[in-house]
């Protein structure tokens, strides 16, 4: 599995500990986002996507967040043992959307975050500096969508495999 393409999108929050936002291409067809960069007590790691758990009320069946004491819907009192902890005892409200399977794969998709978080970290102490989008909102989408055909029509005439034209520095930069 190759780390085709990796985007990050800082975090202009100072202070926060989220520092940023990322995606990845896996063998240029296949994207994950919102994976995150964030600063731990031995530098910054990154987390995998997560969605938070919830847990339905009994009376309503509204879907209330773990640690909540009253259903959000009907204000039924909720039982605080649906809140399970991991290994090292921390109590489990999210639960990671995607993730390698193994170590190895664990350390190669980190590193290559961590790697363009550096350089986005470097380029955004330039000045003129344009935050990368990250596809969050329609217009991006549509953006996408109608560019990605010609890329993929001039490299395939070309004779040039898709992973040569397609590195993150080649890509152009479109304001938010
Ligand atoms: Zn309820």
């Amino acid at each position: 599995m190759q780390i085709s393409e990796v985007q990050i999108r800082l975090n202009g929050r100072t202070g926060d500990r989220l520092r940023a936002y990322c995606s990845i291409t896996l063998d240029n067809e296949f994207v994950i986002r919102d994976l995150r960069v964030i600063d731990g007590p031995h530098g910054p790691f990154v987390a995998m996507p997560s969605r938070r758990l919830v847990a339905s009320c009994v009376r309503c069946g509204q879907k209330n967040h773990l640690r909540a004491r009253f259903c959000n819907e009907c204000g039924t009192s909720l039982p605080e043992r649906l809140v399970r902890t991991d290994a090292s005892g921390r109590e489990k409200l999210y639960a990671d959307v995607a993730h390698p399977t193994h170590t190895d794969c664990r350390k190669r998709i980190e590193q290559s975050i961590l790697r363009a978080y550096e350089e986005e970290l470097r380029l955004a102490a330039k000045p003129g500096y344009v935050p990368r989008c990250m596809g969050d909102d329609e217009s991006d989408a549509d953006a996408r969508a109608s560019a990605s055909p010609v890329v993929s029509a001039d490299s395939r005439s070309a004779g040039v495999t898709p992973s040569a034209g397609l590195s993150p520095a080649r890509v152009p930069r479109r304001t938010c």
